[in-house]
């Protein structure tokens, strides 16, 4: 059943007028003036769209490698998704384990899954080598079960170390509830390579690591178009051009029209997150772990503690492009429903996000056409992801590195249509309706 907390007043937050949602990350992050618009047609080796993770992971490779990029961003850097997620970096896709090794056989759900890896190992490095001030919050990450799954998740872990080469710990239900105080949660999964991040603050650091080497972006310049010249693509938008030997495409779910051949194959999914006021002493009642856990559930809870005492917490999906009304209330009502200690804590923020979903669950990253890019569709589970894209696409242009290839099997299928929204809506209902189940039997 569902417990409802007593509250008294609504989230009082004032909203700060910004360029930025009004999220924790954007309140603690020094944010400097906007760059752009291009006001001109100029040129580039790489011209990236968007500057998500998926984009200024490309961007910084690629300038590093010696090619000049140049980044066009419609609003500012990590503005979507990327700057406004829960910041759990660990191996693995949105796709599960199970259903890599289904789709793709052993040995190549082996090399993709050892690449997802990576690319979570990447972003830990990037935070050290740039010096990435606040930005490192915590070490380990627990999947916890809501239902009694013993069997079911030991076969996982030991299905995860042999066939895909990934250790993970099995946690018995004991050893769960020492650390997380509830009784709803059963058997669990930790994984001690994952950690968690402020994911704002690891945007601007690639970004300000791009800058520094002569890359250029562009802030508040929307690409509207993509053209074939004879030998170069030219990016339009509304005030100038790019002319550029490449593109790359990482504009994810906000603009689902500039390049309909990927975005096509999209799905927006809107998710939910809560920041509460600090309050340590009230969360050791309940959470006692650094380590940032996550429900099994098809559409489940996360949160994490950060650093000074406050919970973020995150869960539910929709199709909606704006936040319900006390989206920050409603969250923190499902965080009691979990632990009834917490029924005092306070919202300080609240905020949504929109997740690029393909129908098959994994990224949508290749060549739709010559010297034409895509990186994109991560899903839920983009930091790592976004961070072996980025190196991979930069290898490819750079280097003629042809790992991307790996993920050709994973195909840009149309998502939808004109019912996209209706079909996604009713894919999570179906998803919450089969987790009730799942609990209840
Ligand atoms: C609330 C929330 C919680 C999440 N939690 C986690 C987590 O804990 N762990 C995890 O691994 N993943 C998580 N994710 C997923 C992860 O954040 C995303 O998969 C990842 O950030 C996607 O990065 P991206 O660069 O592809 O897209 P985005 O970050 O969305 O960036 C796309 C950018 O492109 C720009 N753009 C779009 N169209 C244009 C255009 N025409 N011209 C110029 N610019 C354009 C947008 O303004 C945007 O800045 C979460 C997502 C959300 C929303």
């Amino acid at each position: 059943m569902t417990r409802k907390r007593q509250t008294s007043a609504p989230n009082t937050s004032i909203t700060i007028k910004m360029t930025y949602p009004d999220t924790l990350y954007a309140s603690m992050c020094a944010l400097t003036p906007a760059t752009g618009p291009l006001t001109a047609t100029i040129k580039a080796d790489i011209c990236v769209i968007g500057a998500g993770l998926a984009g200024l992971t490309t961007a910084l490779e690629a300038q590093r490698r010696g090619l000049e990029v140049v980044v066009l961003e419609a609003e500012r850097v990590g503005w979507g998704a990327s700057g406004r997620n829960a910041g759990i970096v660990s191996a693995g896709f949105s796709l599960g384990a199970s259903q890599l090794l289904d789709a793709v056989g052993e040995q190549d759900a082996w090399t993709l899954h050892g690449l997802s890896a990576t690319g979570a190992q990447y972003v830990r490095r990037q935070i050290e080598r740039l010096k990435i001030p606040k930005t490192f919050h915590g070490e380990g990450f627990y999947r916890v079960s809501r239902r009694d799954c013993a069997d079911e998740m030991q076969t996982d872990v030991e299905r995860c170390g042999r066939k895909l080469g990934y250790e993970l710990n099995y946690c018995e239900r004991q050893q769960i509830q020492e650390i997380l105080r509830t009784e709803r949660y059963h058997q669990g999964i930790f994984d001690p390579n994952a950690f968690h991040i402020e994911p704002l603050s690891y945007a601007l650091g690639l970004a300000k690591a791009f800058a520094a080497l002569g890359g250029v972006i562009l802030e508040q310049t929307k690409a509207k178009a993509i053209e074939k010249r004879e030998n170069t693509w030219r990016v339009v938008t509304p005030e100038g051009a790019v002319d550029a030997g490449n593109v790359v495409l990482c504009t994810s779910a906000y603009d689902l029209s500039v390049y309909r051949p990927v975005t096509k194959a999209i799905l927006p999914v809107a998710t939910y997150v809560v920041a509460a006021k600090p309050a340590s002493a009230l969360l050791d009642t309940a959470i006692q772990t650094e380590a940032a856990v996550a429900d099994t559930r098809l559409a489940g809870d996360y949160f994490r503690r950060l650093p000074g005492g406050r919970l973020v917490w995150g869960g539910r999906i929709s199709t909606s492009r704006t936040a319900p009304f006390r989206i920050g209330e409603r969250m923190l009502d499902d965080c009691y429903n979990i632990f009834m200690q917490l029924g005092d804590l306070k919202a300080s923020h609240s905020w949504y996000g929109l997740m690029g979903y393909a129908r098959h669950k994994m990224p949508l990253i290749g060549e739709v056409e010559p010297r034409l890019w895509y990186a994109t569709a991560f899903g839920g589970h983009g930091l790592n992801t976004t961070a072996m894209a980025g190196h991979l696409i930069a290898g490819a242009i750079s280097e003629g590195d042809d790992r991307y290839k790996l993920f050709e099997s994973f195909k840009l299928k149309r998502a939808g249509g004109p019912f996209r929204r209706a079909i996604t809506q009713g894919a999570y209902w179906a998803m919450q309706a089969r987790d009730k189940i799942s609990e209840i039997t």
